[in-house]
């Protein structure tokens, strides 16, 4: 893509309203366009991102489940049949906005936070005997919820996406089974995003659903919200909501003696058990024709809170460091042609090239100085950046530079052609 193309500008300041660092530099790099609190516009590089990390998920979920899409819009019964319609503390409703539109329906709705209660009868009318299970569905989607605060960029959205997996199984082993098997799942997605060694299984509050603990996925980071009890030996941690004297008597565990850190929730796996099929009266005919109850499970990543918190982790003084994984392209082509024709002509030569390759590049083909284009190139975080200038062409050679360590190598143009 050529960077005269795009139609975002980079800026020198954040808006001032902006506190996160991940989103004072997503809007400064044109990633992201703040449309109110907690609501954001991705722009061509924020939505390459956002594509990538969901393609990663989708990839390690392919695995394990199959693929729909629910509605963002639901109709109001389904949550008080869960009797959740009065008790989710951020769901949100929505009505006609004018005169005009309640003339023609009055009707409201719900925007859906999460999906138990669409999937469960989905499930439900297909899957109603123990040769059907078990059986799981995910999909990637929008989410809303009525977040009290939303100061943190992407961390934390009014509107927001999510990859949520729902499964359904015969008994609880299975179930258990299952859910083992997601944990794996999960540890692979966070480790293609390059946040493997930071992110810890973490045990936390079942909510309303289970007695039982769910499963957090805590990234350690600064900006984070939750405090979590680190065991770094074992590789598990535990959440401040379940550090009791109860729990630790339960566990065995000395909480004291742990390291507490500062971490974000990107993922969270709870074992729903028979909540929901209870609510949806949602039983399976087992081998000798007895009704037996559905066990559930419930398995959410949230996509774009994991953008915000690969940037908070990786970028630096001078802009955004992006993971090859999901960086919105691999290579930065900067030409420096100034007024120099050949320099041009050589960049363009080899900006056709790289792309006929399958080269996923930006292309900075902009008639603006240098300085620009290189704090513009830090700014927006790719993993290379190939430099044109009159001196390395001179030299017959192009300036490769790293973003994340900022090292330096000259690659003769003969060898750079040879390797696309
Ligand atoms: P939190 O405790 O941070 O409010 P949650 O426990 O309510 O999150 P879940 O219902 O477990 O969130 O949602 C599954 C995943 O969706 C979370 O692990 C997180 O990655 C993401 N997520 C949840 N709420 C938001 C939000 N407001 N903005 C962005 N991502 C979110
Ligand atoms: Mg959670």
């Amino acid at each position: 893509m050529r960077q005269s193309q795009l139609f975002t500008k980079t800026r020198k300041e954040a808006p001032a309203d902006e506190v996160a660092k991940n989103a004072q530099l997503l809007t400064r790099a044109g990633y992201v366009h703040k449309e109110m609190a907690g609501v954001y516009s991705f722009l061509p590089l924020g939505l390459r991102v956002l594509k990538k990390i969901e393609q990663v998920i989708r990839e390690e979920m392919d695995k394990i489940g199959n693929e729909v899409l629910l509605p963002a819009l639901s109709s109001a019964d389904v949550w008080k049949q869960t009797g959740r319609f009065d008790t989710v503390d951020v769901l949100m409703r929505t009505v006609g906005a004018n005169e005009l539109s309640l003339a023609k329906s009055d009707a409201s709705y719900v925007l859906n936070s999460t999906h138990e209660e669409i999937i469960t009868p989905i499930a439900q009318e297909s899957n109603g005997s123990y040769k059907d299970l078990p059986v799981a569905y995910y999909q990637i989607q929008t989410k809303f919820r009525n977040e009290a605060r939303a100061k943190s960029g992407l961390l934390r959205g009014r509107e927001f996406r999510m990859k949520d997996l729902y499964s359904f199984h015969r008994d609880e082993n299975d179930l258990k089974e299952y859910y083992n098997n997601a944990k794996l799942s999960y540890q692979e997605v966070f480790k293609r995003l390059g946040l493997g060694e930071d992110t810890f299984i973490t045990l936390a509050s079942g909510g309303d659903f289970t007695t039982d603990f769910s499963h957090e996925f805590q990234t350690i980071c600064e900006a984070g919200e939750d405090l979590i009890y680190l065991d770094r030996k074992n590789k598990i941690a535990y959440n401040k909501e379940v550090v009791t004297p109860e729990n630790a008597e339960k566990l065995g565990v000395d909480f004291d003696s742990l390291e507490q850190v500062k971490a974000c929730e990107v993922g969270n796996i709870f074992p729903l058990n028979t909540k929901f099929s209870k609510a949806f009266d949602y039983t399976y005919t087992d081998e000798s024709g007895a009704q037996q109850p559905v066990f559930m499970g419930c398995y959410g990543i949230g996509p774009s809170r994991l953008m915000g918190v690969i940037v908070e982790k990786f970028a630096d003084e001078a802009g955004l460091v992006w993971p090859e994984a999901i960086a919105p392209f691999q290579i930065h082509l900067l030409s420096l042609a100034g007024d120099n024709a050949e320099v041009a002509k050589e960049a363009e030569e080899i900006y056709k090239e790289l792309v006929a390759s399958g080269a996923d590049v930006l292309f900075d083909d902009r008639d603006v100085r240098a300085g620009e284009k290189f704090a513009d190139s830090d700014l927006i975080g790719i993993p290379k950046r190939f430099i044109v200038s009159e001196k390395s062409l001179a030299q017959g050679m192009v300036e490769v530079k790293e973003r994340a360590t900022g090292k330096v190598t000259m690659v003769s143009i003969t060898d750079l052609r040879d390797s696309i």
